[in-house]
């Protein structure tokens, strides 16, 4: 029994031997870990100052891009989306009259009832100039293709040929063929977005025409409104760009 409790105290004594062993190396890692870790402060403010540049200069990076990008999409809605410059009054615009052969496949020589509406359209042939749609409609006379025409056609430059007289009907706007005056544009692209120089011609016609029949830019329509077709495609596509042409015909009239 003696024995037994002998060996048990020996058992503890080397127990709080392990432990103090195992509680003199924690205490001698935890004084390395400090040791380190205090160098490590000392240092670490130089340390912290320096990531801190890193991140104010990924900072800096970020803001300057920023701005680049800011820029960049600034001018380039300038350049694209509802940017059009225009500065045009109703004043009877430049015309280049070029009236059409009376034939029944481009210009009937019906007179039309009283002007109720202008009506917008696009070639949907991109990159094709006024000329070229105007020889195109008095080539019908011949071709017999189809019947096809409009009173008016403003080119990529902004040249404006006249191919039917307005008290005239033009095939351009089927069941409103009769009662409203019809206007082509030319396109550069696919888009059917028109150039600067057809918009400023196209909103000085528009409001010319408009003052001449005694019409508000709520009767200047779009092809689309009669039969559905997406034409003039751009101001079909882009509710806010049509909303913008109209307005700026408005403009147009008020000046005169
Ligand atoms: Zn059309």
């Amino acid at each position: 029994m003696t024995r037994f409790v002998a060996y048990i105290s020996t058992i503890r004594q080397r127990g709080v031997q392990m432990n103090s062993y195992r509680g003199d190396k924690r205490r001698n890692t935890y004084k390395k870990k400090t040791g380190r870790k205090k160098a490590g402060n000392k240092n670490g403010l130089k340390r912290w100052s320096g990531k801190g540049l890193f991140k104010n200069r990924y900072i800096l990076i970020g803001i300057v891009l920023l701005l680049i990008l800011t820029i960049v999409l600034g001018m380039r809605s300038c350049m694209t989306d509802g940017a059009y410059h225009v500065d045009v009054d109703a004043s009877e615009p430049q015309l280049d009259v070029q009236l059409l052969d009376v034939n029944p496949y481009s210009r009937p020589g019906i007179q039309s009832d009283g002007i109720t509406g202008v009506v917008i359209h696009y070639t949907a042939n991109p990159g094709s100039s006024a000329q070229e749609n105007r020889d195109y409609f008095n080539g019908l006379k011949d071709s017999h293709e189809t019947e096809a025409s409009s009173n008016f056609i403003v080119g990529l430059e902004g040249e404006i040929i006249q191919c039917v007289p307005t008290w005239e009907v033009a095939y351009a706007s089927n069941e409103r063929n009769s009662d409203t005056v019809s206007v082509e544009v030319c396109h550069p692209d696919e888009s059917g977005k028109f150039t600067q120089e057809s918009y400023s011609s196209l909103v000085q016609l528009t409001a010319w025409l408009c003052v001449k029949f005694n019409l508000t830019e709520d009767d200047v329509i779009r092809h689309y409104d009669v039969t559905g077709k997406i034409c003039p495609k751009y101001f079909v596509e882009d509710e806010d760009a049509w909303a913008e042409f109209k307005k700026n015909v408005r403009e147009a009239i008020d000046k005169t």
